[in-house]
């Protein structure tokens, strides 16, 4: 099985030292991954370096060196406990919110993209944590995208394109089959131990770039495949694997 790489809470004010620390292993390994760019953080967990002033213009460098980007949520804020239809985070910047609100919130943060150069239809739900409305919000402003879901291909369900990621890794890394997943990362938080497991990862010859995921056959999940999606979700949820994808 092939691992794309997923880099979450991209702020101007993250921990850069850990970013870049991230990066150069990419960079030696000519990897490029997801990034999910917060358009207007105001979650002060993510506040760890003064903002950088080229924010922007830095992300726009990324993406014409091959960099995915993905828009995370609005300001990153849990304003509900609800975990959505992918339950495994239990709070959620949208989830549980009327439609007009969500509307309102996913248009503002897609036009803080557009004013600073930034297209995408891929989108990377803070927590997880999507519902009906943010789907139909999302659709009507663009997105067509989701990184998100189990599986082992990207899969087509509720008129989006989900790109799975992995929920434990070394399930992920035993499968010797075709398919492709995504794992997840939060560099603010990483510490020693968690860089020598993603360079040992990177070495191993199994990553690639995120884009391979757009040169495969999209599967159509059917509805037995969704509800089996909903018991794993909640049964790794119970199984407490999901606390690094938290965020
Ligand atoms: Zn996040």
């Amino acid at each position: 099985m092939k691992i794309a790489i997923r880099m979450d809470d991209i702020t101007p004010d993250m921990d850069w030292g850990k970013f870049n620390r991230f990066k150069d292993l990419l960079d030696a390994h000519r990897i490029t991954p997801l990034i999910g760019v917060v358009p207007k953080n105001k979650d002060e967990k993510l506040s760890i370096n003064p903002a950088r002033e080229d924010f922007w213009n830095y992300i726009r460098q990324l993406r014409d060196r091959g960099w995915i980007i993905a828009m995370h949520g609005y300001k990153h804020l849990y304003t509900t406990k609800d975990p959505g239809l992918f339950p495994i985070g239990g709070k959620s910047e949208f989830a549980g919110l009327p439609f007009e609100r969500q509307d309102e919130m996913i248009r503002k943060a897609k036009r803080i993209f557009r004013t600073n150069g930034i297209e995408t239809d891929i989108f990377m739900a803070p927590s997880h944590s999507f519902d009906r409305n943010t789907l139909t919000a999302l659709k009507k402003n663009g997105f067509n995208r989701i990184t998100d879901g189990f599986g082992t291909e990207p899969f087509r369900a509720l008129d989006f394109v989900f790109y799975p990621i992995a929920v434990k890794r070394s399930d992920s890394l035993k499968d010797t089959g075709d398919g492709i997943v995504t794992f997840v990362y939060h560099a603010n938080t990483m510490d020693d131990k968690d860089f020598d497991k993603l360079k040992e990862l990177l070495e191993s010859g199994k990553v690639v770039s995120y884009s391979e995921f757009f040169t495969r056959q999209v599967q159509d999940r059917n509805t037995f495949g969704q509800v089996k999606q909903y018991a794993l979700a909640k049964a790794k949820y119970l199984a407490v694997q999901l606390r690094k994808l938290k965020g």
